[in-house]
């Protein structure tokens, strides 16, 4: 535990409880590299970006994950992704001007997921409270009637988090032993201001007496999937009609990936290769 751009799981033995640890470091400073988010907007992504690591941390091989937060405050959208392999990658959009308390203000937040193989799944529940980890709780209640407690901070160098969670299919009540996800939380001492900046820390401090069984680390990495080929098929999307226009008034069809902001310019032959259905290869504009 403790390293870099790692996700940490961890079961405590003898009751129904597991969780992970989360540090995103080169991996956030890449996410957010691209764009002039304010830092409390940059706050909420580096929240947002740790717990889709945390939610995807459970889930079996090959699905990925989507969280958007549709809100009514500050925050209009607020997209992350995380792959079955655990590459990240986010993006914001927000209302000026900022209020100076809580940017969650109301709203949706959608889970989406999506195994390599079979039906995806989305549950959406409106946003709660004014922390990103109050309204993940309150998703993990609802959605999937588990419970979940989340710890998340970002600063401009890390974004961390540690999840605790009721481990599903049991009775939650703590199986055998008794023990459940409640009565972890109740041996805590430090609840109103736990030191999530150093999770691994805090798991020694408040669980040391616990018995933990931590599983192998995994690597992290930021991954924006948009290769000039893959938004080659975005300008197949948009239909011959809108490419037609979009070259008949500016002579190009130029497409900006929201997530890492590079900006990818296809000409009137790329574009209707495209149409075509063919691989095409857009210029690179930043
Ligand atoms: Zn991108």
């Amino acid at each position: 535990m403790g390293k870099k751009d790692q996700l940490a799981t961890f079961v405590f033995e003898g009751c129904n409880v597991r969780g992970g640890i989360v540090s995103l470091d080169n991996t956030w400073q890449l996410i957010v590299a691209r764009h002039n988010y304010p830092s409390a907007v940059a706050g909420l992504v580096g929240e947002a970006s740790v717990a889709s690591v945390l939610m995807a941390s459970h889930l079996k091989g090959g699905t990925s994950l989507s969280m958007q937060i549709i809100g009514e405050g500050a925050i209009r959208l607020l997209v992350v992704q995380c792959s079955g392999d655990l590459r990240v990658r986010a993006m914001a959009d927000w209302r000026e001007p900022l209020p100076t308390g809580g940017l969650l203000g109301g709203g949706r937040l959608a889970v989406t997921l999506e195994p390599a193989i079979g039906e995806r799944y989305q549950g959406i529940v409106p946003i709660v409270g004014s922390s990103m980890a109050q309204s993940l709780e309150a998703y993990f209640q609802r959605s999937e009637q588990l419970a979940t407690k989340l710890w998340l901070s970002a600063s401009p160098e890390r974004a961390v988090g540690l999840m605790l969670q009721a481990i599903p299919g049991e009775d939650g009540q703590g199986g055998a032993t008794g023990i459940n996800l409640d009565s972890v939380l109740s041996e805590m001492t430090l609840l109103d201001q736990p030191d999530v900046a150093h999770p691994e820390r805090f798991l020694r401090e408040h669980f040391g007496a616990w018995d933990i069984r931590l599983h192998a680390p995994r690597a992290l990495a930021h991954d924006c999937r948009c290769t000039s080929s893959h938004l080659g098929n975005i300008v197949r999307m948009l239909g011959e009609a809108e490419v037609n226009s979009l070259l008949s008034e500016q002579g190009m069809v130029e497409l900006t990936c929201e997530f890492c902001n590079r900006a990818f310019r296809y000409g009137p032959q790329d574009a209707r290769a495209a149409l075509d259905g063919r691989d095409v290869s857009g210029q690179l504009l930043h």
